[in-house]
């Protein structure tokens, strides 16, 4: 989980061609400051793609951006949310109360309704995993004592009203868009492409600053359902991505092949550090990194760590010892001293064993 900070960050909007409005809003995490909902013109109101997090003010930030595009909360005729993620639907609740108009998510958002609904057991869940991948006993007390204390609490998303699935089509001023189902980031991620301007919405498929993420535990295989994701999306052949952080970028192919590279790297770089002695997961961050596993960064490195092992998995190419912590070989025939030691320890070493 990433720290909470003081953030100066102000909303802000502007438009990006003819009716199509960029709105800036402030996020409270170090290193992704703030990200995109994006508000099309659609009759005497606009649709907006998602919403922004919910915070003490944040509404205060949505309306300083829309006020700066001449347009007003109650005039979104619907919210179209990316993923179900907090700074893309996070306020979702709010808007909908205010403008009286439809939300419109995709339904694998299981994951959000759990965080709503019992957040103390996804900690717990979250300790779980990090425990098994090998976080010290110390700093998972110690980030539990942290993070009981009230602030795990999410503000309510509504139910969507309709499930936006591949195919919906939403309809603005600029023309229809299309939902492509885009998991992998997450396992509710959608993209909408506009065929005519050929604009695409990408939420966190595709950011300019290539980053990746993937939820871990939502789906077997997060890693190899994002590369076929990549695969969708450069068939759309788009000219311009509106995309959930960063400003907007027009060399999309560029983009995809930047994602895709960076996948395959961290993949090399995963197997490469399991290739001849077992790790735990928080063993393998700092190989794959080169910075070692903090509280700030834990939750988002060892979760992408997991994903990579898991598609590895997948291919053949990684298998788990079981223990405490769970550790991870390239082979399933152990090589080193350290491996074989663990397969006298009554380890087991094969792929009925890997998770999830
Ligand atoms: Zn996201
Ligand atoms: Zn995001």
């Amino acid at each position: 989980m990433a720290e909470r900070a003081r953030n100066p960050e102000l909303g802000r909007g502007e438009r990006v061609e003819r009716g199509v409005f960029r709105l800036r809003l402030p996020l409270p995490w170090p290193g992704v400051p703030h990200c995109n909902s994006w508000a099309v013109q659609s009759g005497d109101g606009v649709v907006l793609f998602d919403t922004g997090m919910h915070q003490p003010d944040s509404m205060a930030q949505l309306e300083r951006a829309m006020a700066m595009c001449g347009l007003r909360v109650e005039q979104v005729v619907l919210v179209v949310c990316t993923h179900a993620h907090l700074d893309h639907c996070g306020q979702a609740g709010e808007i909908v109360a205010r403008a009286g108009c439809e939300l419109w998510m995709h339904p694998n958002h299981d994951g959000l309704r759990r965080m709503i609904s019992d957040p103390q057991a996804v900690l717990g869940r979250q300790l779980e995993v990090a425990r098994q991948s090998g976080v010290p006993e110390a700093a998972l007390r110690r980030y539990a004592a942290e993070r009981s204390s009230g602030d795990l609490e999410v503000f309510p998303v509504p139910e969507p009203d309709r499930a936006l699935v591949d195919g919906v089509t939403v309809d603005t001023d600029l023309g229809t868009w299309t939902t492509y189902e885009t998991p992998g980031h997450a396992p509710s991620h959608v993209c909408l492409y506009q065929p005519e301007h050929r604009l695409l919405i990408s939420g966190d498929h595709l950011l300019g600053r290539i980053s990746l993420y993937f939820d871990y535990g939502s789906a077997p295989d997060p890693v190899g359902e994002y590369l076929r994701s990549l695969d969708l999306v450069a068939g759309l052949n788009a000219r311009l991505c509106l995309p959930g952080h960063g400003r907007t970028f027009t060399d999309v192919r560029a983009h995809i092949d930047a994602s895709r590279t960076l996948v395959d790297q961290r993949l090399a770089a995963v197997a490469e550090a399991i290739a001849l002695e077992p790790l735990s997961p928080f063993e393998i961050v700092p190989r794959v990194y080169g910075e070692a596993v903090t509280q700030a960064n834990a939750h988002w490195l060892l979760s992408k760590i997991l994903c990579y092992l898991a598609h590895l998995h997948t291919a053949g190419l990684a298998y788990v010892i079981a223990g405490e912590p769970e550790r991870w070989l390239g082979s399933d025939r152990p090589v080193a001293p350290a491996a074989a030691e663990a397969d006298q320890a009554g380890a087991e070493t094969h792929a009925g064993a890997a998770k999830p």
